[in-house]
């Protein structure tokens, strides 16, 4: 069986999603839905319209070729009509300014793998190799299994960036294939984790728990958002994690940076983060002393 999955982005010469220099593939669909997301584009599963608002000149040349009226100027504004886009890409051909694009292709593992052994001299050379990422890529869990699997049948290290937010059942399938697992580590409670990302953290502790026992090489990463999970409490519950699990490779600190909110606006998104900043340094810093302060000697800025 061919495996495909739609992919919105693969970044090649990546230096921060794990060791060495690697290939980091950005699968779409996540059953998460944080407001904090900084690849909201990555939420849905399909493809969509992506409209960079900032480089619109509003010379009206989308909706001269829209059959679908999803482009509409309204008192000097260029408003979209998502839900009418049939994704035929006639406007992301017209537009001259390089305001729209299609997030999102499907592609199979084969495609994929072109993209992947053009750098493999690198992976060799540096430590590198493939890092998925999202989204929640073990949402297309069978093309994620078949790829991580082609590349340790070629010898090339697998690193999985995950919310965790996958059955058990398919998780523990995927160990043998993963060297790195670049797990998330969100929101203590299970009930505000369910408030603020839409599922509770049950089975995400579970798999926390298989991936160490079984020797998977972790590092735990935490996003911080002021007002949500900025707490001492929270802060405690990492360090008790650090204590149960003393093997973790790192524990990566991702301050909350607002980047996600004009994505949203660009693909129709009106629910937004605003009332909380981009973490200053300052801040981060502050946090990073405090769990350092609780025996997490192996944290720092993601
Ligand atoms: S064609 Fe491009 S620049 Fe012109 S109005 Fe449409 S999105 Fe804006
Ligand atoms: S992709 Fe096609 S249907 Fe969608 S807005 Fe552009 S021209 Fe219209």
């Amino acid at each position: 069986m061919i495996e495909k999955a739609i992919v919105f982005d693969i970044q090649r010469a990546s230096l921060h999603d794990g060791p060495g220099i690697r290939t980091t593939i950005f699968m779409k669909g996540c059953p998460l839905d944080c407001l904090w997301c900084h690849n909201p584009e990555s939420l849905s599963a399909s493809r969509q319209l992506f409209f960079h608002y900032d480089k619109c000149t509003q010379c009206g040349d989308c909706a001269r070729v829209c059959t679908e009226n999803v482009h509409n100027f309204v008192e000097g504004v260029h408003t979209i009509d998502y839900d009418k886009c049939a994704l035929c890409g006639k406007c992301v051909d017209a537009c001259n300014f390089n305001a729209l694009k299609i997030s999102g292709k499907e592609m199979t593992v084969n495609d994929v793998m072109v993209e992947v052994m053009a750098d493999v001299d690198f992976y060799n050379s540096s430590g590198g190799g493939i890092t998925l990422s999202g989204g929640e890529p073990l949402f297309q869990y069978p093309f994620a299994k078949a790829l991580l699997k082609r590349c340790k049948e070629l010898g090339i290290h697998t690193c999985v960036e995950t919310s965790g937010f996958v059955s058990p059942f398919k998780f523990k399938q995927l160990l043998p294939i993963i060297d790195i697992l670049l797990f998330d580590y969100k929101i203590t409670d299970s009930e505000d984790h369910k408030k603020y990302t839409g599922v509770p953290n049950q089975a995400i502790l579970e798999n926390l728990n298989a991936a160490y026992r079984y020797g998977t090489s972790i590092i735990l990463r935490c996003p911080v958002i002021p007002e949500i999970n900025d707490t001492d409490w929270h802060f405690n519950a990492i360090s008790e994690l650090n204590e149960k699990y003393p093997k973790l490779k790192a524990i990566e600190l991702l301050p909350y940076h607002d980047m996600g909110n004009c994505k949203r606006i660009s693909i129709g998104i009106n629910e937004t983060l605003t009332e909380v900043n981009t973490v200053l340094p300052e801040t981060s810093n502050k946090w990073i002393v405090q769990l350092r302060s609780l025996g997490c000697d192996k944290v720092k800025i993601g």
